[in-house]
């Protein structure tokens, strides 16, 4: 989360991070009263109301010229376009709220605040919008923003200004017009910062997520620098869904992080409270039907595991990326193809449980914090299929086969240990060009471009009809039926590859 907080920040004019400081969240669970949580739920309600009211308030005009322009009213007659943009969306929405009946009665009950996360939150979303139009938004396409509607809507404000405190008692906050507000857990890890000068607040932000409400302070820290306990040593990490991870170093050493299986554990007792909720008289939109006491109570239940198994992925997952980025110089994954993998219904439940996105991310800004750094293998880097002994790679490895055996030099290593060991020597050969892994430059082809057109692992899978897939590799992997060396068999297919590219990632 702190990453995204910093680019947010990077992205917004006239703010500069202080050089030796960083922007970090820090978020804690509250524990609000009722009349607290009333204020709560009032001032995320207005957030939506706000936002709402800028979507409607720019649509309408368009809609006005679309109406126009149909009508034969030329270009300069027609009604003017209404910025998006968040200074002029708040002062017309200050203009209108005194008078508009939506906001007439009760604006003046939360903070100015509140109605200006909603007006900026719809002006980020024309954005992203308008970006996307032009072709400038990585990712899916972002269609015209929507109303949001108030049982869907993510309970979610934020405050840039006013009173904004972390009580000394470090059991408490406090929030403009909201009040002070007890925290479930200790504020310590923050408070100290703030008592000693090495960090200031720049806003905090009130959410409700799966029963819970939550403070998450973005914060300015001054960056300790440190270095790695080995700055020269190298770590291939290999991400599975058997074993969490499989971290080889150069030196040698092999550490198989069990996969937590949080989930799985719980699954028994989220079975059952999921029955149990669905024996009980729930909610029904098309009727009307409002929940019973006793649904809810069970649907409390059912929230509270998957807030357990959510809160135990996030330790493991930390855990694993804070040992990494302090122990080692370098830092070399894979780049997973995790929306992909995401989309095979027999692989998902156990990709989405081991986070393999978050562990990427975080790792990226955890080795630039660390002194370290992170390389991230090309995609379609054969870290499975190559020998780490000798360098050849197979044509072939079904994902069913555990044990990489070399039929050149008789190697024989678990599959995982395996690739690991190939990701840490990658980076051994990165030579600063930020390319690494290039052995053999001259050798390489540039990437094909129907490359991405075979996207899915799936087609592969059915046609051989072979086992379930044990190892997520295999979605973004399916091309690497590579080699330097041809293997026999596939030396005539002309699939070769670059021997894999990496790139040192953004730190
Ligand atoms: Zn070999």
């Amino acid at each position: 989360m702190s990453d995204h907080a910093a680019d947010e920040k990077k992205k917004r004019k006239g703010f500069q991070v202080r050089p030796g400081y960083v922007v970090q969240a820090y978020m804690f669970a509250l524990d609000p009263g009722v009349e607290v949580e009333d204020r709560l739920r009032s001032h995320c309600g207005a957030a939506r109301a706000a936002y709402n009211w800028a979507v409607g308030h720019v649509l309408a005009a368009w809609a006005q010229r679309s109406a126009e322009a149909s009508y034969g009213i030329s270009e300069d007659e027609r009604t003017p376009w209404r910025s998006w943009s968040l200074p002029p969306l708040r002062k017309t929405f200050n203009a209108v709220k005194r008078t508009d009946p939506r906001f007439a009665g009760w604006w003046a009950g939360n903070s100015k605040e509140a109605y200006t996360t909603g007006l900026a939150h719809a002006a980020a979303a024309f954005d992203s919008y308008a970006a996307s139009r032009r072709g400038e938004r990585a990712g899916p396409k972002v269609g015209v923003p929507r109303f949001k509607a108030k049982r869907r809507a993510r309970l979610s404000c934020r405050f840039t200004t006013g009173t904004i405190r972390v009580e000394s008692d470090r059991r408490h906050v406090t929030l403009p017009r909201l009040g002070t507000i007890r925290t479930h857990e200790n504020t310590r890890r923050l408070q100290r910062r703030l008592a000693n000068g090495t960090a200031r607040i720049m806003s905090a932000t009130v959410s409700y997520r799966r029963g819970r409400w939550q403070v998450a302070f973005q914060v300015e820290v001054q960056h300790r620098t440190s270095t790695p306990h080995r700055p020269e040593a190298t770590a291939g990490v290999d991400l599975g869904v058997a074993t969490l991870a499989v971290v080889a170093d150069t030196d040698g050493n092999v550490h198989h992080i069990p996969h937590p299986r949080h989930l799985n554990s719980e699954l028994t007792r989220l079975r059952r409270a999921s029955r149990t909720a669905s024996r009980r008289q729930g909610p029904d939109r098309r009727t009307g039907r409002q929940p019973s006491r006793r649904w809810r109570k069970a649907d409390a239940e059912r929230t509270r595991i998957h807030h357990r198994v959510a809160n135990l992925r996030t330790d493991a997952i930390h855990k694993l990326t804070t040992s990494l980025a302090a122990e080692y110089g370098t830092v070399v994954v894979e780049d997973l193809n995790v929306a992909g993998m995401l989309k095979n219904r027999r692989l998902a439940r156990s990709v989405a449980d081991a986070g393999f996105g978050r562990i990427r991310r975080q790792l990226a800004y955890k080795t630039a914090w660390c002194g370290g750094r992170l390389v991230v293998a090309d995609r379609w880097f054969p870290s499975s299929k190559t020998c780490s002994r000798c360098g050849v790679a197979k044509a072939k490895l079904p994902l069913s086969a555990r044990t990489f055996t070399c039929e050149t030099c008789g190697l024989s290593l678990d599959r995982d240990h395996n690739a690991a060991v190939n990701l840490a020597a990658l980076a051994v050969c990165s030579t600063g060009t930020g390319v690494a892994g290039d052995r053999d430059a001259a050798a390489s082809k540039p990437r094909r471009a129907d490359r991405k057109t075979r996207t899915t692992a799936g087609t592969t899978r059915d046609r051989r009809g072979g086992p379930v897939a044990q190892n997520p590799h295999q979605a973004g992997r399916k091309r690497e039926t590579v080699a330097k060396t041809p293997s026999p068999g596939c030396g005539d297919t002309g699939t070769d590859l670059p021997r894999g590219n990496a790139r040192d990632a953004e730190p």
